[in-house]
């Protein structure tokens, strides 16, 4: 990372023009790993800072990695047409600095939804051909049975579309709640695997990505910086 004023390292993480940001620092609103500054003159090496601003606690991220326990009534486009888009539920500066969702979840589906302004990590989970394996929890209107699981496992052919789709695995666990981990990610995946196996999705929660299982102790609705940690886990 390159020497930057303040200014410009409070625009790169989505707090404003660059105006807003140097009227921030005037203000006496910015600290420095707890140091009030109150010019942006001096050039500085934002990594691993700590910044306060407004009285909230940011810690400077070069890219933004983080994850959201999506709720239902949310949709993951950019032009919603029913319910408010998903950056709802994320801060105004992340908002600010353009994350976006990686991959989709339907409206009302919930869970395991990751936000980045990295566009290279975006392509590499989403690719095909890296086959990042997602973890549904589906909890279905019939009761499940073995040869539901095999024929998920074994492919089923989606609706208007010539390729077999696999489960890469399929565990139930309870008679209406099923554990489908899948490693595409087409329109509608897997309310269309059930539908093809004579079912149908009730809900749908995504619980993980990669190795990456959503925290249980998350709230619904709540978002998370995600550590170097997770984020080998998840690719
Ligand atoms: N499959 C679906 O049908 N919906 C989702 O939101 C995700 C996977």
């Amino acid at each position: 990372p390159t020497l930057q004023t303040l200014d410009r390292i409070l625009q790169s993480q989505g707090f404003g023009t660059r105006r807003e940001c140097q009227y921030l620092i005037e203000t006496e609103q910015v600290q420095v790993n707890g140091e009030t500054i109150d010019s942006y003159r001096e050039k500085l090496n934002p990594t691993g800072y700590q910044l306060t601003i407004a009285g909230e606690a940011w810690p400077y991220q070069e890219k933004a990695y983080v994850a959201l326990y999506k709720l239902a009534d949310y949709e993951c486009s950019t032009k919603p047409k029913h319910y408010p888009s998903v950056m709802n539920l994320l801060p105004v500066p992340l908002r600010q600095r353009e994350v976006q969702p990686v991959g989709r979840l339907d409206a009302d589906t919930t869970g395991l939804l990751l936000f980045t302004d990295d566009g290279q990590f975006i392509h590499r989970c989403t690719s095909p051909k890296k086959m990042v394996p997602k973890v549904y929890e589906v909890i279905t209107k019939h009761p499940l049975t073995e040869a539901m699981a095999q024929q998920l496992l074994n492919g089923v052919v989606l609706n208007d579309d010539p390729d077999t789709v696999c489960a890469h695995a399929a565990d139930i666990k309870d008679e209406c709640c099923l554990h489908l981990t899948i490693t595409e990610g087409k329109y509608h995946q897997v309310k269309r695997m059930l539908a093809a196996v004579s079912n149908r999705v009730e809900q749908l929660k995504r619980i993980a990505i990669g190795q990456f299982v959503m925290p249980p102790d998350w709230a619904p609705g709540s978002w998370h910086w995600l550590t170097p940690e997770q984020l080998t886990q998840i690719e």
